[in-house]
């Protein structure tokens, strides 16, 4: 890069992280993730380093936060608050370690503290007594915050010493208070903090006290500005000291030898940090001798003896390349955007489901669009939202198809659904899908037969049904690319296994829609075999607990299917089992309970056991419990509040009993 591309990129550096600074500090309102304005700020300082001459004294790379807000009495920091360097991995933090080593020599001890994702204050007492408490501003100038701050009931008003000092720490919301904050903003229609941090300065900076005691606000103290006279001599010794004059502070701090010790703490914290009540965003390692931080110094921005270790970003901003289309063995037509790989939460993401065309419409996405990426629950990628301000023009909206992508076939927009959906149940891609569900864990769990091999397989036409899977030998087998012998047995040897799966296992990778794992099992423990299932009516089907109107038709239409019963033919001859083998409810004949064959209906609130606690029961006693009333029915139980199960039962004349009566019969 020349000079003149330097200055140019450099300036708009300035104008961007201006622009956030803003947002962050001064609105409360980020527009960007940490990790975005993290990395602009490096970019920033290195460009700074290649060209010095363009590092200039109102750099945002030689700033502390932003500037202040008029509407609160200006307060000069007397000891300039500072911000912290940052360290992004292993690397940085033994970095950091060699530069003070140069400093200082080996004999050094460090401080690891939680590095509180909140909003600096500094707290100044006068004689024992709470005088001011003060915003970090822009490090030399801060807001008077004293009322605000009064509200937090962890900021002692009177110490147990008659001390004049100045403090400083970090102000927090807990997490509970920021979610139920944050409902109780949706609830009114107004649009939530972004985070807790934002919601703790928010709460903090704004005029009236008794907003702020609302917001259930904490904080941690982690440092005495002025040591003065006070005889202390090293950063752990402050702190103690602080919770002698009734401050609190946080307890998970820990004094570190070696920098092993505090990659081992800040490893341990990456893995804990979820468990705990409030937010952080990394580890803070200090040097703990007050004599070599002094010998340390600070540079404009930042003491010389700390730094930051931050958290691998759960938020981060990539490109959107494009949206890809998947159809899933229902038929759902899924689009996915497919997205300049990127670290997340320390793994490489690069497809995020967008789930359906509204979706893709609310949030505004178009292909080329910058993003917002973050794993939900942790776990799994979502596109958050789009930067809109920083399109080209050369984006493209995102229509979906009207025809399936993988067959052709018109979709359809069933009614009450989002989804697009291809009907046709010979649609390649859903056969495909359909094999793979069928493979899969929770149906017939064939080791070694993953996605891949059935693509592969279904690609090269050795198998298009399920039926088929028990029909490959392995001469078929090894003319698959990348299919040894040994891979071949095995294959062979996991398919014979499944065929003695129990019965729900088979019924739950058929794919029946509706059907999923724990209705497979019921329906099983219910029919012990897949022709009894087969034959079952709609009632039957409907008067199991857990079976609705919806999975009753559906299970009736699959079984009526010419090709499903030619299917299941096809699995009969091949050997595989149609029989449930798990524990069976006690049968008929076994019980000579009152209960034993009778299908019983509870309804209404059960005073004595639960629901649950009672069809156990009445299950064990060779009973069958229903959940709804029809001609069926046996006998219903009637606690309290019962509504229109009752009187349908009255209505068809069915024998109804209390719950006093019901415990009797039960402890017969
Ligand atoms: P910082 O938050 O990285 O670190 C300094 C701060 O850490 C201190 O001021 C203090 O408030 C806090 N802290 C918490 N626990 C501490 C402890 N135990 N000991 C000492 N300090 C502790 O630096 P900064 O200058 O306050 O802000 C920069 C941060 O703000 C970066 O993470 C940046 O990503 C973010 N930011 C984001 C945007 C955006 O648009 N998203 C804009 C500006 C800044």
């Amino acid at each position: 890069m020349d000079l003149q591309m330097a200055e140019q990129r450099v300036q708009e550096l300035h104008q961007l992280l201006n622009q956030y600074n803003y947002e962050y500090h001064v609105l409360d309102k980020p527009s960007v993730p940490d990790a975005e304005y993290d990395q602009l700020i490096h970019e920033l300082i290195q460009l700074e380093e290649a060209f010095p001459g363009l590092k200039t004294l109102d750099s945002p790379s030689q700033r502390v936060g932003g500037s202040i807000l008029d509407m609160f009495e200006k307060v000069q920091h007397e000891i300039p608050m500072l911000s912290l360097g940052n360290a992004f991995n292993e690397q940085d933090l033994r970095d950091f370690d060699r530069r003070i080593r140069q400093a200082v020599g080996d004999r050094f001890t460090y401080v690891c503290e939680l590095k509180i994702d909140g909003l600096a204050v500094s707290l100044r007492y006068e004689n024992g007594l709470f005088m001011q408490g003060a915003t970090r501003g822009d490090g030399t100038i801060g807001e008077d915050i004293t009322s605000n701050l009064k509200t937090i009931r962890s900021i002692p008003l009177r110490l147990k010493d008659e001390v004049t000092m100045e403090v400083r720490g970090e102000a927090f919301m807990p997490k509970k208070s920021f979610e139920s904050l944050n409902q109780a903003k949706v609830e009114k229609g107004e649009e939530p903090f972004a985070n807790p941090r934002n919601a703790a300065a928010g709460s903090l900076r704004q005029l009236d006290p008794k907003m702020a005691a609302s917001r259930n606000l904490d904080i941690y103290l982690y440092s005495i500005a002025n040591i003065g006279e006070l005889n202390i001599h090293s950063h752990s010794q402050g702190l103690t000291y602080l919770d002698e004059l009734g401050f609190k502070t946080n307890k998970e701090r820990k004094t570190c030898p070696t920098i092993e010790e505090v990659i081992e703490y800040v490893d341990g914290w990456v893995e804990k940090r979820p468990s705990l009540p409030y937010e952080i965003d990394g580890i803070v390692i200090k040097v703990d001798s007050l004599d070599q931080q002094k010998e340390l110094g600070t540079t404009a921005k930042s003491p010389r003896w700390a730094i930051a270790y931050k958290f691998p970003a759960e938020e981060v901003v990539t490109t959107l390349k494009h949206i890809e289309l998947s159809v899933g063995r229902t038929g759902v037509v899924t689009p996915t955007a497919i997205l300049e790989p990127v670290q997340v939460a320390g793994t490489t993401v690069q497809r995020a489901s967008l789930h359906n065309e509204d979706l893709i419409r609310e949030k505004d996405i178009r292909i080329g669009d910058q993003v917002v990426i973050k794993k939900a629950g942790d776990i799994i990628p979502e596109v958050v939202n789009v930067l809109a301000d920083r399109r080209t023009g050369d984006e493209m909206e995102f229509s979906m198809p009207t025809h399936c992508p993988e067959c052709e076939s018109e979709l359809v927009r069933l009614e009450e659904e989002v989804a697009l959906r291809c009907m046709n149940p010979k649609c390649p891609a859903q056969i495909r899908e359909g094999l793979i569900h069928f493979v899969s864990r929770n149906a017939m769990n064939i080791d070694g037969l993953g996605e891949k091999v059935i693509s592969q397989l279904f690609a090269e036409k050795l198998i298009q049904d399920v039926a088929d899977l028990y029909k490959l030998t392995y001469d078929l087998l090894i003319q698959l690319e990348r299919m040894g012998e040994k891979s071949a047995n095995n294959l062979l040897q996991a398919i014979e296994v499944s065929k003695d799966n129990s019965l729900e296992k088979l019924l739950f990778g058929l794919g029946i829609r509706h059907v999923g794992a724990k209705a497979a099992k019921t329906l099983s423990q219910t029919f012990g075999t897949m022709s009894e299932l087969a034959k079952a009516s709609r009632e039957e089907l409907t008067a199991i607990n857990e079976i609705g109107d919806k999975m009753a038709d559906s299970i009736v239409t699959f079984f009526d299917m010419e090709e499903v019963q030619e299917l299941l033919e096809e699995l009969v001859s091949a050997g595989v089992n149609m029989e449930y083998k798990g524990p069976k409810p006690v049968s008929v004949e076994d019980s000579d309970s009152f209960f034993a064959g009778k299908t019983v209906v509870l309804t209404g609130k059960l005073e004595q056991m639960s629901r649950n606690e009672a069809k156990d029961q009445i299950e064990q006693l060779g009973g069958k419990v229903a959940g709804s009333v029809s001609k069926k029915t046996d006998l219903v139980v009637a606690g309290a509040d019962a509504g229109s199960k009752l009187a349908k039962a009255e209505e068809l004349g069915i024998e109804v009993w209390s719950e006093e009566k019901l415990l009797e019969e039960l402890s017969k």
